[in-house]
């Protein structure tokens, strides 16, 4: 039977939702400003307006019958057992916790879960995305840090606690540069979309190098991953070096995720994995020779492939039967 799920995707720019079925299919989609600086509450009213709204619709109202729940994905600290969202980063004026599940179940009579985004997104991956029909899979979103997720059998894996996956605090380097987190040496000081670009602005402004990115951020213009990514299409060689030490730290990190997880398959998405497999190699070499039982072989490392919609479509997942 066919069973529909709303998917809410809470940024600090946009709220984005998607009407999905549990073959994946995204029937409609709907996008709002989030309208974050009136805070929490009037932010949750929206999100739930929003849901009436989409209850509404034409594509929806017809097929009522066949709704079977809500999923919102959202940054900050998410209580899934609770149902509750507290601080979202990017959102101002959320401090205390707002029981999101308990205000949706009320008012819509819908079964409705919450997790954190990159769980969200790293679910619709393993769902319909690029870890489709995977046991194992660990997902990890290059932005402004490193999001991680890990997905068992079509359900993320949260820990005792509910904290597990949160892989982008993972240690390579006991002596590297702290975090905001708390801990030292984490891969997302390395790895992220800004580490990519802060360690080319580096290297740049040492005014020893020859490169596209000295030329083009002459002006002022901020060095962007995206920038070190089409300078390193053209072979440009600081640029290389760039995503050389971003992919050599990511490969420790997912070494250590092969050892302790044995996935199928790494998928990796967010702005820096555009830069595909001159940064996706670096990351099988790693593991070439790190991992000792040469799951090289046997864990893939590819693209995600859900793009923007992945984080509707992933937090949809949170209430759909997918298997
Ligand atoms: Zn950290």
């Amino acid at each position: 039977m066919e069973q529909l799920s709303i998917g809410i995707d809470l940024g600090g720019t946009y709220i984005k939702a998607g009407v999905i079925t549990n073959q994946g299919k995204a029937i409609r989609q709907w996008k709002i400003p989030t309208e974050g600086q009136q805070g929490g509450p009037a932010v949750v009213r929206r999100m739930s307006d929003l849901v009436a709204e989409i209850l509404e619709s034409p594509e929806v109202a017809s097929k009522r019958d066949s709704v079977v729940g809500v999923g919102i994905g959202s940054p900050g600290l998410v209580d899934q057992r609770a149902g509750t969202i507290t601080r979202p980063v990017n959102i101002p004026n959320w401090e205390d916790a707002v029981p999101i599940k308990k205000i949706f179940e009320e008012r819509h009579g819908l079964p409705t879960q919450a997790d954190n985004d990159a769980n969200a997104c790293g679910l619709g991956e393993a769902c319909f995305g690029a870890g489709r029909g995977k046991s194992v899979v660990v997902a990890l979103t290059l932005g402004t840090g490193v999001g991680g997720a890990i997905v068992v059998d079509g359900k993320v894996f949260h820990g005792s606690r509910g904290y597990a996956g949160e892989l982008g605090h993972t240690c390579v380097d006991p002596e590297g540069p702290p975090c905001a987190c708390g801990g030292i040496g984490c891969v997302e000081g390395y790895a992220s979309a800004n580490a990519i670009a802060r360690y080319a602005t580096e290297l740049v402004a040492q005014g020893r190098h020859k490169s596209y990115l000295v030329d083009w951020s002459r002006d002022g213009t901020p060095i962007t991953s995206k920038m070190v990514y089409e300078a390193a299409v053209k072979q440009d060689p600081l640029a290389l070096r760039v995503i050389a030490r971003a992919g050599r730290y990511l490969g420790v990190a997912v070494s250590n995720f092969c050892v302790a997880l044995n996935p199928e398959v790494v998928v990796i998405g967010g702005g820096a994995s555009a830069m595909g497999d001159l940064l996706f190699d670096h990351i099988r070499r790693e593991m070439e020779m790190r991992v000792y039982f040469s799951p090289y072989y046997t864990t893939e490392v590819c693209r995600a492939q859900l793009g923007e919609d992945a984080g509707f479509t992933g937090a949809a997942c949170l209430a759909l039967t997918v298997r």
